[in-house]
């Protein structure tokens, strides 16, 4: 992968950062602050706070945050004149060469100001940032509830994502829906006239040598099947006649020589309507290019 071809040879381990605790000189028996080894992650990182409805706080972004890594998953930021930050949520971006900006959510764990380095802030990847970017938040699904198609965010918000370059629009399908209320509707063959699916059709005998198609009281009589037209006798099933279907009646509005046609009920509002006036409404997703910074680090 491109990636890891550009960011490998810059791999560098950081040199490890002083221990915190300031220690007392003559107390020997105070044990050193040992620090997990950290590993620099070969770019530097922008970070977006996540505003706790789900939106991106753009104006509290930073550019070039450095960030280290330790081998069990730990991330450190160093944050130079960092803003008092409303969230515990931030989601990072790396841009690649070709445009992508690949995304990570970080769960903060700590911060802490420094003078030097500024807000020390540790986490990992996960958090409230991570389930913005999760394929199931960011794809259409059904909610049983209201039976219509729903992200699991409000579409401004993701949007606001997309305009900065967090995510991307995507096609996911289209459906047909409610006129009346958007809802998911199920469907059936039924009456044009009333919508009823309760419909009848006969079922009739087409005598191929003749070509007559009449109703099978008209052919049987006494254990015969005798064509009422040519009055061919003893007609076999297949071979002199095949069974076909009538034309249809509905029982609730009697309606007769009807043709089926697909009813359509809004399983959220119960509005009947014929399939055709159902609206079509496209289905639009997101998608978000991860970024795993556990994935640069070297094995040891
Ligand atoms: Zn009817
Ligand atoms: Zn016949
Ligand atoms: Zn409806």
């Amino acid at each position: 992968m491109k990636t890891d071809l550009e960011l490998a040879p810059t791999l560098t381990e950081q040199p490890r950062a002083k221990a915190d605790t300031v220690l007392d000189s003559t107390s020997a028996t105070v044990d050193r602050v040992v620090e997990k080894p950290k590993f620099r992650f070969p770019r530097t990182l922008t970070i977006v706070p996540v505003r706790p409805d789900g939106a991106p706080e753009w104006s509290l972004r930073a550019v070039g945050i450095p960030l280290d890594i330790t081998a069990d998953g730990e991330l450190e930021l160093n944050w130079k004149n960092a803003p008092d930050l409303p969230t515990t949520a931030l989601i990072a971006f790396l841009q690649e060469a070709d445009g992508t900006r690949r995304v990570t959510g970080i769960d903060i764990e700590s911060m802490e100001a420094r003078e030097a380095t500024g807000l020390r802030i540790t986490g990992r990847v996960g958090g409230f940032g991570n389930e913005i970017l999760s394929p199931e938040k960011l794809t259409p699904a059904l909610d049983k509830k209201t039976m219509t198609f729903q992200l699991g965010f409000a579409p401004d918000i993701l949007d606001q994502w997309a305009a900065i370059g967090a995510l991307e629009r995507v096609f996911v399908d289209k459906v047909e829906v409610c006129p009346r209320c958007q809802g998911v509707p199920s469907f059936r063959e039924g009456c044009p006239n009333c919508g009823s699916a309760n419909l009848e059709n006969e079922c009739l005998i087409h005598h191929f040598a003749c070509a007559h198609v009449g109703r099978i009281s008209d052919f049987e009589t006494e254990g015969d099947v005798v064509c009422p037209k040519c009055r061919t006798r003893r007609l076999i099933v297949a071979s002199d006649f095949d069974y076909v279907a009538g034309p249809y009646r509905c029982l609730d509005c009697q309606w007769n020589n009807v043709e089926p046609e697909e009813v359509a009920q809004c399983l959220r509002c119960d509005f009947r309507f014929p399939a055709y006036q159902a609206n079509t409404q496209e289905l639009r997703g997101y998608r978000a290019h991860r970024l795993d910074p556990l994935a640069y680090v070297p094995a040891s």
